[in-house]
């Protein structure tokens, strides 16, 4: 082990490492490696190394680059986990294999119109505002049970709820407090941490770790 391991085979033996402390199995946690601000150049070599899921979070960036990656290497997944508006929810449903930032009432009438108009199920999480910050995205915490009823009755493929904690604090409350909530309305999954906590969301029950910088190196 004199190499220098790559920075995908550092995550993965890092989520190998957190899924045992957790006695969990590691193919349980989906690694979504966020792209976002880097070019194909940077992508293509996860892809030869086996990495399949890929994160962006603006749509336009995505359509610019994706089509293309997505047409020379079968089986690469594209998940959405920036915000979307409404006027882009056709496009977001024709590229993105997932979407992790359903996070109001407007958009669950645009994405069932969307779905039904691609005859695409697109498999949904909802965003959750887990630190009642003001400038962060997300569904409030007490407007939960209402979006996730309207989305329910709109027949949207949720698998699950998502968050992004404050930054500078300790994630781990916010990750059990998510955990518990899609727990509490019957949700499987769990989209949390980053670069910087995917380990502590993986003891606290993460089915998705969103990881970039780990990746990618920083972003400008
Ligand atoms: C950019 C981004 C990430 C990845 O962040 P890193 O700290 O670079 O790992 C994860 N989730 C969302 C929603 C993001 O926008």
């Amino acid at each position: 082990m004199d190499q220098p391991a790559s920075p995908l085979a550092e995550i993965r033996a890092r989520i190998a490492s957190a899924a045992r402390v957790a006695r969990r199995k590691a193919d349980e946690i989906t690694l979504v490696a966020v792209s976002k601000t880097h070019p194909a150049e940077a992508i293509a070599p996860l892809i030869a190394e086996g990495q399949r899921v890929f994160g962006e979070n603006r749509v336009q960036e995505a359509q610019a680059k994706w089509p293309a990656l997505i047409e020379a290497h079968a089986g690469v997944e594209l998940h959405l986990v920036g915000q979307l508006q409404s006027n882009k929810a056709e496009d977001a449903v024709r590229l993105f294999d997932c979407i992790h930032s359903l996070d109001r009432l407007s958009l669950v009438g645009a994405l069932a119109k969307a779905m039904d108009k691609a005859a695409r199920q697109v498999p949904c999480f909802v965003q959750v505002n887990i630190g009642a910050e003001e400038q962060k995205g997300g569904c409030p915490i007490a407007e939960l049970p209402a979006l996730l009823a309207e989305a329910r009755a709109a027949a949207l493929p949720l698998i699950g709820l998502m968050c992004v904690p404050p930054a500078e604090i300790e994630p781990a409350p916010f990750f059990a407090l998510l955990d518990k909530l899609a727990a509490d309305h019957g949700l499987s999954g769990r989209s949390m941490g980053m670069s910087d906590d995917f380990e502590t969301a993986i003891q606290l029950g993460a089915t998705h770790i969103r990881v970039g910088s780990a990746l990618f190196g920083a972003r400008d």
